[in-house]
């Protein structure tokens, strides 16, 4: 079964009890059961069945089979927003006193949570470029995982997945990816050797913006050493799903951040039509790029789909030969990035991407406001660059908005 085929019909059923042809929403917080032994089977994990929303819910049990199906994954667990899913990947495995080590050119509010976490003890190490020495270098004997995103936002560079796989699993650490800005549409981490693969579903795969939501696949196959890992050892009996089982009976269910049944439902009609948007999108994003890189107004084109751009080769092999929806542009000065802004009358400005509509935003005043300047810039961030996430509107239109944008600065 191909992609497109897959999101229809890969985990598939209609509703059995009334044969509704869309997942129906299961909008209750608990679930009645036959009789109290029959609850405390299900309590003590010994039977399947549903208890209470924060734990598990038939509408959300739909999305995470789906997405973990795209994943190709052993199982899903979907939280309330990407930022909880971070969270709650890390914090599945991590304790005071260890170590992540993090790719440099990653999204704002995780670079923000992880120096939240140094409160708890958890420090994070950060690769000064995508070279493998580069991440070898940070990693030692209380280093826990590796952490990186496909595409970083708004660096846009390219991290290798199967070489930074293979050195995590060298010292015995799982890779975790952040799969947002490439969706697997474009790539499947865990078929690249990624242990955990985790979504802001609130982009791409919701593709409206709805509505904020989150996932974590695991893809069953990280040999867990329980002397480095010793919470998980409690969950060994659940084989494979080691990671998945205490994750949900542990920190997710206790920190509560749930994903609520109608947001579920939202992500799931945006997920049948993953495909169709992410084809135009990229196709709409290398046209406006190809663009803006020839216009004498527009500064540094960054996208990895232009042949100068640094990690250009390492994205064709591993994408395939797309290159996702982000883009960014230098105008020189932030009077002129602004102006840029203003001037657009389709590409919203807007903090998100990934939604249909094309969006734009300056982020070092926005999102990466708190940064300080010297992490602004590891995190390829400037004062003058726009970040523009192509939505699926006519390339034409994209293309003539920039063009009368363009003219009157
Ligand atoms: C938006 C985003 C997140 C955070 O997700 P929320 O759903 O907004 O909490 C994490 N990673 C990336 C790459 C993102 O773009």
């Amino acid at each position: 079964m191909r992609f497109n085929t897959r999101l229809l019909h890969g985990q598939y059923s209609a509703d059995p009890g009334t044969g509704a042809t869309a997942a129906p929403i299961y909008q209750s917080s608990a679930f009645a059961h036959a009789s109290a032994e029959e609850l405390e089977r299900i309590f003590r994990g010994r039977e399947f069945g549903y208890l209470y929303t924060r734990l598990n819910n038939p509408t959300v049990e739909a999305l995470e089979k789906r997405v973990a199906h795209l994943e190709q994954g052993l199982g899903a667990v979907a939280c309330a927003s990407g930022m909880a899913a971070i969270t709650l990947a890390v914090m599945n495995i991590l304790k005071s006193g260890e170590e992540i080590v993090c790719g440099s050119g990653i999204f704002g509010g995780t670079f923000s949570l992880f120096s939240e976490l140094d409160q708890f003890g958890i420090t994070t190490r950060y690769a000064r470029d995508n070279k493998i020495e580069s991440y070898a270098g940070l990693i030692n004997a209380k280093t826990r995982a590796v952490y990186i995103e496909t595409i970083g936002n708004p660096k846009l560079d390219v991290p290798d997945i199967e070489k930074l796989a293979r050195l995590a699993h060298e010292h015995g650490i799982p890779l975790i990816v952040d799969n947002t800005v490439t969706t697997p549409y474009l790539v499947q981490p865990l078929t690249l050797g990624a242990d955990i693969v985790l979504h802001s579903t609130s982009k791409y795969i919701n593709g409206s913006g709805n509505s904020i939501g989150g996932i974590i696949i695991d893809s069953g196959k990280f040999k867990w050493d329980f002397a480095k890992y010793p919470a998980l050892k409690d969950y060994s009996k659940f084989g494979p799903f080691v990671y998945l089982a205490k994750l949900r009976q542990g920190l997710f269910k206790d920190f509560g951040a749930c994903l609520s049944p109608f947001n579920a439902y939202l992500n799931l009609i945006g997920l049948e039509t993953l495909g169709l948007r992410m084809e135009r999108i990229c196709a709409n994003a290398a046209q406006l790029a190809e663009y803006l890189h020839k216009h004498a107004k527009a500064g540094a084109v960054n996208y990895p789909g232009l042949d100068d751009h640094p990690d250009h080769d390492q994205a064709t092999d591993q994408f395939a030969g797309r290159y996702g929806g982000l883009l960014t542009v230098r105008m020189g000065s932030k009077e002129n990035a602004f102006k840029l802004i203003n001037n657009l009358k389709y590409a919203a400005n807007l903090a998100n991407i990934g939604d249909a509509r094309t969006l734009v935003i300056h982020p070092a005043s926005t999102i990466n406001a708190a940064n300080s300047p010297a992490d602004q810039e590891s995190m390829g961030v400037y004062e003058d660059l726009v970040r523009i996430s192509v939505g699926i509107e006519d390339g034409e239109d994209l293309v003539e908005d920039f063009a009368q944008a363009l003219s009157q600065i």
